[in-house]
């Protein structure tokens, strides 16, 4: 549904709309943020998880579901009486799927095409090469490995599975031995260095290009396995795994900003140009990279929506501290785009 053919007409006013999203992951900011600026907000709960979501008092009205599948058939009718949009995060494409997303008849903050160019790896590679960035090598085949390697099965929730070799002897034994019917993998040249979050905003109503905050992921066991030395390691044959269990923020060298900002925006120029992408990408995104010690920074993903790497910020960040005279988060960033593309009639700008 578009916000002309809504029960609100073409409003402009913001309290005819509602901020929508799946209770999970950044629903707490986001719920914050549209409160902060004025706009109702509506939270979807599955039944049993809604505790947060009353706790803090956070969203004017709790949507349940049982079930995901309900969608179609009892909650999208809702929203679409409460003129609400949509706005996606990572749990929100994970439990309703890109399919779900692309044929979703309420409204939705972003552009659908997106989803298709970073759920690829080889279509998000082409973007990303497209945009100039460096990115660590790709290993064909497991013959050719002949440095270390970071092996990603797809799918892999939140890391789990990865394993680092250095020769194709070593792929295939660890391969067979503990994953010998997952065929779907792609081995990426490891990089030694601190991974780096970068969380941007791209606005299309004001055409501007913002780095909101930092974070680096806190990962189990990655980040608590060097406390144990490497020949105990070795000995209790414990391996690496990257669980995500939280975020923590990070502030950069300061001379680093301008290249980090020319990379956001190269990756959203590149991203116009992409064949059959509409608008291209706008709103909020992550560049997910490691920087070595010689300042390189190579970019191992990208993450076309809010990121939960932006939840340590609700109150803002130093970043946002420097550019706004109120706290503002990545949540009420995004409130504040709908706020104003209602308000100067510029809806259909924003809307996937
Ligand atoms: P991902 O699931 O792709 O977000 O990656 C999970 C973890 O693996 C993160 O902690 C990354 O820092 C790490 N990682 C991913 N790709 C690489 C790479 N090419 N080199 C080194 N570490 C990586």
């Amino acid at each position: 549904m578009s916000a002309t053919s809504s029960s609100a007409g073409i409003s402009r006013n913001p309290k005819d709309y509602r901020i929508a999203t799946i209770g999970s992951h950044t629903a707490l900011q986001i719920l914050k943020g549209a409160r902060d600026e004025g706009v109702p907000n509506l939270v979807i709960c599955r039944k049993g998880s809604e505790r947060p979501y009353i706790s803090y008092g956070v969203a004017d009205e709790i949507l349940f579901v049982d079930d995901w599948s309900q969608w179609d058939s009892v909650i999208e009718p809702e929203l679409i009486k409460r003129n609400a949009i949509n706005i996606p995060h990572g749990s929100f494409i994970s439990y309703m799927g890109p399919e779900k997303v692309k044929t979703m008849k309420s409204m939705y903050y972003g552009t659908k095409e997106i989803l298709e160019w970073e759920s690829d790896r080889t279509m998000e590679r082409e973007w990303l090469l497209d945009a100039k960035l460096l990115l660590p090598r790709v290993f064909e085949k497991p013959e050719d490995i002949d440095s270390p390697v970071i092996v990603k099965f797809h799918g892999a929730g939140g890391g789990f599975g990865y394993f680092v070799v250095r020769t194709p002897e070593q792929f295939y034994e660890v391969k067979n031995r503990k994953y010998p019917d997952e065929n779907d993998y792609t081995i990426q040249e490891y990089i030694v260095g601190v991974p780096l979050y970068i969380h941007y905003f791209y606005s299309p109503i004001t055409k501007e290009l913002e780095i909101m905050s930092f974070d680096k992921r806190y990962e189990s066991n990655a980040d608590s396995i060097g406390r144990i030395k490497a020949e105990d390691q070795l000995a209790a044959k414990i391996h690496t795994s990257y669980t995500v269990v939280g975020n923590v923020p990070v502030v950069v060298r300061e001379s680093m900003l301008p290249e980090l900002f020319e990379m956001g925006e190269r990756v959203v120029k590149a991203s116009q140009k992409l064949p059959g992408i509409g608008k291209g990408l706008f709103g909020p995104f992550c560049l997910e990279t490691i920087v070595t010690r010689k300042l390189q920074i190579y970019v191992f993903e990208i993450s076309a929506r809010i990121v939960a790497g932006t939840n340590p910020f609700i109150e803002g960040s130093p970043y946002t501290a420097l550019k706004y005279k109120e706290p503002m988060s990545t949540g009420r960033r995004l409130a504040r785009d709908i706020k104003q593309a209602i308000e100067s009639g510029r809806l259909h700008d924003i809307l996937g």
